[in-house]
């Protein structure tokens, strides 16, 4: 392991209590790594309501937004900080369309999804949103700079 001086673009991901609840973990996580992004934060909770309310303040005026705050807080989700080159739109692309009904087979709403809210999975949607998110979720101290010593897909 060595420390590194320039950190890599990163994202923020998070497990929803519907993807937790269906057992979609561990697919879930094995698709980033087998991907090749590398994992710097991981962590699971109940999020509370302020926490929620703050990651989700972009949409606080839309009609679901009570719901949405309360099936996030409605169990644990799995919180995570993935870090590669242009690992936040490359995540977006994995996870797909917002509608899981429109979301593409190979993608994981499209995989594992039907309905709109409760659509498996949450990822930042821009490099500064993602900043943003990371911050609100996770102590500097949560998160390892690392990197993989080998990396036979680089060389
Ligand atoms: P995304 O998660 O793809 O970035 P948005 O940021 O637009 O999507 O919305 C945040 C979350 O709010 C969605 O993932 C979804 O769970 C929920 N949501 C969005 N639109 C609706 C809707 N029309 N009805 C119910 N829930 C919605
Ligand atoms: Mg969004």
């Amino acid at each position: 392991m060595t420390t590194k001086e320039i950190p890599l673009e990163r994202t923020f991901l998070a497990i929803k209590p519907d993807g937790v609840q269906r057992g979609l973990v561990g697919e879930i996580i094995r698709r980033f790594e087998t991907k090749g992004f590398t994992l710097v934060g991981l962590k699971l909770l109940i999020p509370s309501q302020e926490l929620a309310e703050k990651h989700y303040a972009v949409h606080k005026e839309r009609p679901f937004f009570k719901d949405l705050v309360s099936f996030i807080t409605s169990g644990p989700i799995v919180a995570m900080v993935w870090e590669g080159d242009g690992v936040v739109a490359s995540a977006r692309k994995m996870i797909g369309a917002t509608n899981p009904l429109n979301a593409e087979p190979g993608t994981i709403r499209g995989d594992f999804g039907i309905n709109i809210g409760r659509n498996i999975i949450h990822g930042s949607d821009a490099i500064e949103t993602a900043q943003n998110e990371i911050s609100l979720w996770f102590s500097d101290a949560e998160l390892a700079n690392w990197e993989p010593t080998i990396k036979p897909w680089l060389v």
